[in-house]
């Protein structure tokens, strides 16, 4: 139904479980850095609150308003500073542990091994595009035991620009030797992964897990990976 021989996936919400990956981190410092006793509250409170002033750090980075070096320590800041601690080098050493830890961790989307698994049985070429470091990104990857089934991995690092700028489809499809209408597009990010894919002429999968309703006219959309077995 796709008829293309190139898929092109993102990486971080798409296959690797990012907000499972975070968690795992923040329980890992949480319990490492004794924060039970420091902020005297249990995990589930501080990881509700870290989601919330992290949103907001966020929002402020995406407006221009905070720097990422800022950004990676004022999200645990802001974190403490709720429960009555105001520690900046602690909350300086907990964005370095963040850094360092969420990487490592190797939980998947639902279904991901036994999709790419098929899709590779299936003679698809297929490849990673994803807004990231290259290190970071090949860490995940590699750390997932995923980084076999694909042929390109690039990085917006590598890039020099991130999606949903055209100029990082062009270059991953020059690199992949494929022509935009012979591939296809897969990811979370409905702005960033799917227009910026279909305005370049590739077909796009929107991977809307939670159903999130949007205008936009696309070339398939699901809401588990498994779907794409039933058509590709
Ligand atoms: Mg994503």
């Amino acid at each position: 139904m796709l008829n293309s021989s190139h898929l092109f996936f993102d990486l971080d919400r798409t296959l690797w479980d990012f907000d499972t990956n975070s968690r795992l981190a923040l329980l890992e410092i949480f319990q490492n850095k004794t924060l039970h006793n420091i902020l005297g509250v249990e995990f589930d409170e501080f990881y509700k609150t870290y989601v919330i002033e992290n949103e907001k750090c966020w929002d402020d980075y995406r407006i221009g308003a905070m720097s990422k070096e800022v950004l990676r320590f004022e999200r645990f800041l802001r974190t403490i500073q709720r429960f009555d601690r105001n520690d900046k080098e602690l909350a300086i050493e907990m964005g370095d542990l963040y850094v360092a830890t969420s990487p490592l961790k190797t939980a998947l989307m639902e279904g991901t091994q036994e999709v790419l698994a098929q899709l590779k049985d299936k003679g698809y070429r297929m490849h990673i595009i994803t807004n990231g470091f290259e290190e970071i990104q090949h860490v995940k990857l590699k750390n997932t035991g995923i980084d076999h089934f694909f042929e390109e991995i690039i990085t917006s690092e590598r890039a020099g620009v991130k999606k949903p700028h055209e100029q990082i489809f062009h270059h991953s499809l020059k690199l992949a030797k494929a022509a935009a209408n012979d591939s296809v597009m897969i990811g979370d990010d409905l702005p960033v992964d799917i227009l910026g894919a279909k305005a370049v002429g590739m077909k796009q999968v929107y991977f809307n897990p939670k159903a999130e309703p949007h205008q936009e006219e696309i070339t398939k959309e699901i809401q588990s990976l498994k779907e794409m077995l039933a058509w590709t």
